[in-house]
């Protein structure tokens, strides 16, 4: 749970009392990274950490919020002119909620919300889409819509938090951040399909086998919003055009090196290879999870990273540090996490080695003259959005 409460602050801002508070997780991409918008597979998990959001109606058609993280800010907005750009800053992906909820048909109005979230922000663990979920978990409440009751309704939600980011956020993301925190299971992994938005719940049993799963948040600045995510993209929608399929996971694995042979382009070439044989990865982890093999699951990490690395180019030298230093210390496996270019790192460590595991890449820090990583252990899968009680 958020360390701050955040209903103080809403009786202070506003003089009257919430109606509730709902909460929604941030999440680690196990494996499948930027396979979401090629249709692919992904096998994402929640965090503990989430985003809470007290939250009561207004008659007036009017959205006010506040966040903890960003002190001394309330933003207004009519949600009638809500629209891409408007509002600006981080108060987008809020007023994006509840218009994607409005174009969607539901009889979503007027909102006070004061929220705050112990997910950190930027460091690729989905603050974002943790922020979205939590409003429009808050608006489900609030307005009665129903849709919390079931997974269908769930992916609903998931659905406007995606458009929210894409398209009043004007940042060009995939479907997995909302999936996951919205339709998450506790001590599961989620195995997101999203080309249809199925999901399979997929046992991650880090304590019986005496594991914990390392975040390792880098600090690196890291800005999705950027040319170089939206080139990747391109890169990919160009392949598949020219490769006659609607999206590389229509590129069957056993077929790679026909297709590669039908690309003109190196890099090209290597963006393919990274993406099909990530989705590969995805199912033959889910596969290690459910028969147990932890082993498999750390080799699997490995070869993601290093796809990422050379194929994809969306590593960097802090992303490099911290998964070799983890390595070194003898974590069974570990990777990059999330988008790239900074963000987090993931390792799958032995709890009798966390300290010397974390221990070791603050010291591979400092020996490269990078800032201090920040740490955060999950020992168990994070449940999805929902009410928070009492
Ligand atoms: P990530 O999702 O990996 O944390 P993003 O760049 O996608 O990184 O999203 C981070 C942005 O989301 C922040 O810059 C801010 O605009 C917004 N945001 C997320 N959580 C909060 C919060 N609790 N308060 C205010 N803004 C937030
Ligand atoms: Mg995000």
């Amino acid at each position: 749970m958020a360390p701050v409460e955040p209903s103080s602050t809403f009786r202070s801002l506003f003089g009257h009392d919430p109606q509730g508070r709902w909460q929604a997780p941030g999440r680690v991409n196990l494996i499948g990274e930027h396979t979401d918008y090629n249709d692919g597979l992904c096998l994402p998990v929640a965090l503990d950490r989430r985003t809470v959001v007290a939250a009561a109606a207004r008659d007036d058609g009017r959205l006010r919020v506040a966040s903890l993280e960003v002190p001394g800010e309330v933003v207004e907005v009519d949600l009638a002119e809500v629209r891409p750009g408007h509002p600006q800053g981080w108060a987008a992906y809020v007023a994006g909620v509840l218009w994607a909820l409005r174009e969607a048909g539901m009889p979503v109005g007027g909102l006070d919300l004061v929220l705050t979230s112990d997910v950190p922000l930027g460091a690729g663990l989905s603050s974002s889409a943790a922020l979205e979920a939590s409003v429009a978990a808050a608006a489900d409440g609030v307005f009665g819509l129903g849709l919390l009751a079931d997974d269908a309704g769930r992916a609903v939600l998931a659905d406007a938090c995606r458009r929210a980011e894409n398209e009043i956020a004007d940042a060009p993301t995939g479907g997995m951040d909302q999936a996951i925190s919205l339709r998450a299971r506790e001590g599961h992994a989620l195995l997101l399909d999203c080309r249809d938005g199925s999901v399979e719940h997929v046992p991650l049993e880090l304590e019986q086998h005496g594991l914990d799963l390392l975040v390792i948040d880098t600090r690196a600045p890291h800005a999705l919003v950027d040319g170089q995510y939206g080139a990747r993209r391109r890169d990919c929608e160009e392949a598949a055009r020219l490769l006659g399929v609607a999206s590389l996971r229509e590129v069957d694995p056993t077929g790679l090196d026909e297709a590669l042979g039908r690309l003109e382009e190196e890099r090209v070439r290597r963006r393919v290879r990274h993406v099909v044989t990530e989705i590969e990865r995805v199912r033959r982890c889910a596969d290690a999870l459910r028969a147990g093999d932890l082993e498999e699951v750390g080799r699997l990490f490995c070869a993601s990273h290093d796809s990422l690395r050379d194929d994809y180019e969306v590593s960097c030298p802090e992303l490099d540090t911290a998964v070799t230093a983890a390595l070194r210390a003898g974590a069974l496996g570990a990777r990059m996490t999330g988008g790239g270019f900074g963000g987090s790192a993931i390792a799958l460590v032995r709890r009798e080695a966390l300290d010397v595991t974390v221990r070791t890449v603050r010291d591979d820090f400092a020996a490269a003259g990078m800032g201090e990583p920040a740490f955060l252990v999950l020992e168990r899968a994070g449940g999805p959005a929902g009410p928070v009680h009492g």
